[in-house]
């Protein structure tokens, strides 16, 4: 969308937007609009079967010539500071390999022979079903790929078109609010940062692309109603308040004063935070707690040792097996893994194995889903079921544990068997991979569990005799012990992690750990929740692992606790049933620390 020259005066009234926080941070700025989602509209015409190769033929010349300009975005992307040139340059990497003889491309190629439709029509069609597939995951990142698939399918299309396809924002206005749709990767590489006070669109949520950029390049941001994009005109005052996920555009006096305090005071206190990056996490009283981060990609390292954080508490493994028909080989996991393990320079690393339902990752694993995928065959149930994948797998992060320190965990534990089973398999890789000369750590790589499934977490003295630690993630954790599905925003309000019920779970397992004397850490979102802090720290939790972004404000609250005075009020705490009062015991616990 072209913009409107900028107003002259300002008579439109205040209003208010309540949105989703995606960014913390309070930006006053000027109104930018930015349509990037135009949707994209294709005749479909059949065509006669001589005309099907020809037709084929156009669409492998379109997705090198969109290739071609991704590649010229790429150059930008490059040029992008730090840890948001490194997210924009690994998503338009992404954009290549869908266009480069991918699925995607054959898939289209395969839907004009059999359809016997011409290639925009083709292209439309194959878009809407990986978006389907994708929407149907129960995992909120890769939903949040929609708009990915979404941005390439439009490039493929106007590239068939002949049509230019880059917005340009030449006449960002210094200071500059964007209020969008969606922001594409492609036009993240287009913006310059210095220029933008914030950002706000109306499709992703917390774990989109727009998100994951903005907190990167340290912008705030709100994932905001549609209502705010008829309200919002350019050259329109606008405030984005990037913690409390509030906009107001057209802000009074009022709130137009009250936002520039609230600015000041939170950059000030971002200067403090980053002062505390080498600090170590201690209490007041000498309790040494270990903070670590979550990761989901590689390329999420810069950000991690940027927190301080002491090492990788959890590495998603799903992103190898991501966006492709056949499945990752030993060699290429092994790569993958080599480059975390080596970039963390002697800090530990914990791969997690592959963590899939029935229902995601279907087509690169050649599943059908069962009638209730959330319970059904996924995790290292799934794992188990295909000895080969899980060999392959344990064999990548075993030849990885020679590089640096690593910790090997397994997803969805249920039973002490599945523990033995896979201890089982791991005796088996070693032999080969000893009978070899490969070289793998010694001692072998701990082994440890999540404990996210109630069952798991009621037998945690059980399964503290196999596992070497554990990992609670609390939030299957809590989703399963509620009957809440965490992605289902109809029962979202339901989703309370605070619930006693849950509460009690981890407070067992911490105790099971304890006896044991096996180390038992926090991976689950609650770790990142300052809030949180002082009640997992009562209940003996020793290792806390989140979001690089939350890890000093988590270490901000570690430094001003008392835990000699925190663990009996958690002992107090734990008596109450009613989720009110618990709430408010939480909002005051530590404070006369
Ligand atoms: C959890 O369930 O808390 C967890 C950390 O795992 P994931 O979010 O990947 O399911
Ligand atoms: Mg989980």
């Amino acid at each position: 969308m072209k913009n409107r020259p900028a107003k002259e005066t300002n008579t439109r009234s205040e209003r208010a937007f309540e949105g989703v926080a995606a960014g913390a941070g309070i930006a006053l700025g000027i109104v930018y609009r930015h349509d990037s989602h135009a949707v994209v509209q294709v005749r479909e015409r059949r065509i006669p079967a001589a005309k099907v190769r020809a037709e084929q033929h156009r669409v492998l010349e379109a997705a090198a010539e969109a290739a071609s300009r991704i590649e010229a975005l790429q150059g930008r992307a490059k040029r992008m500071a730090g840890a948001a040139g490194e997210e924009v340059g690994y998503l338009l990497d992404a954009y290549q390999q869908m266009l480069n003889g991918s699925r995607l491309v054959r898939g289209v190629q395969k839907r004009i022979a059999t359809d016997r439709i011409n290639a925009e029509a083709a292209v439309m069609k194959e878009i809407g079903l990986m978006a389907e597939a994708f929407a149907a995951m129960d995992d909120q990142y890769l939903s949040a790929r929609i708009a990915d698939i979404r941005e390439v399918g439009r490039r493929l299309v106007e590239s068939l078109g002949g049509k230019d396809t880059e917005t340009g924002f030449d006449d960002l206005p210094v200071n500059a609010v964007i209020v969008a749709d969606e922001l594409s990767p492609a036009d993240t590489a287009l913006l310059d940062p210095k220029r933008v006070a914030g950002i706000t669109t109306v499709l992703g949520g917390v774990e989109s692309h727009t998100a994951i950029v903005a907190r990167s390049l340290g912008l705030p941001a709100v994932v905001a109603p549609p209502e705010l994009l008829s309200a919002a005109e350019n050259g329109d005052e606008i405030i984005i308040d990037g913690t409390a996920g509030r906009v107001i555009v057209n802000p009074g006096a009022a709130n137009l004063n009250k936002y520039k305090k609230r600015r000041a005071a939170f950059l000030r206190s971002q200067q403090s935070l980053k002062k505390l990056k080498s600090v170590p996490a201690v209490t007041r009283d000498g309790f040494r707690v270990h903070l670590h981060a979550n990761i989901e990609l590689p390329n999420e390292i810069p950000g991690v040792l940027a927190a301080g954080a002491e090492g990788i508490g959890l590495f998603r493994s799903e992103f190898m097996f991501m966006n492709r028909e056949q499945l990752p080989t030993e060699e290429e996991q092994f790569e993958e893994l080599a480059q975390v393990v080596k970039k963390m320079g002697g800090r530990p690393v914990t791969v997690r194995t592959l963590d899939v339902g029935a229902d995601k990752l279907g087509d690169a694993l050649g599943l059908k889903p069962g009638p209730n995928p959330a319970l059904g065959l996924r995790a290292i149930r799934f794992s188990l079921s295909r000895r080969k994948l899980l060999l392959t797998q344990l064999s990548a992060i075993l030849r990885a544990s020679a590089l640096g320190p690593v910790r090997i965990l397994l997803p969805m534990v249920c039973t002490v068997d599945e523990i033995k089973q896979v201890r089982g398999i791991l005796a088996r890789v070693v032999a080969t991979l000893k009978r070899k000369g490969i070289k793998i750590a010694d001692p072998l790589p701990p082994l440890g569990i999540m404990i996210e499934i109630p069952g798991a977490a009621l037998a945690a003295d059980a399964l503290a005799q196999e596992a070497d630690f554990f990992a609670l993630g609390t939030n299957d954790l809590t989703q399963y012990t509620l009957a809440i599905d965490r992605t289902d925003e109809q029962v979202a309000y339901l989703y309370n992690p605070l619930h006693p019920a849950v509460l009690r779970l981890i407070q067992f397992t911490a105790e099971a750990a304890s006896a044991a004397r096996i180390p038992v850490s926090v991976c689950g979102e609650m770790a990142s929740d300052e809030r949180m802090t002082p009640v997992l720290l009562g209940f003996g939790i020793t290792e806390l692992s989140m979001n690089p972004a939350s890890l000093p404000r988590v270490k901000k609250r570690i430094l001003e606790l008392n835990l000699a005075s925190i663990s009996g009020q958690v002992r107090r705490m734990t008596a109450e049933s009613d989720p009110v009062r618990l709430k408010a015991f939480v909002d005051t616990l530590g404070d006369d620390g």
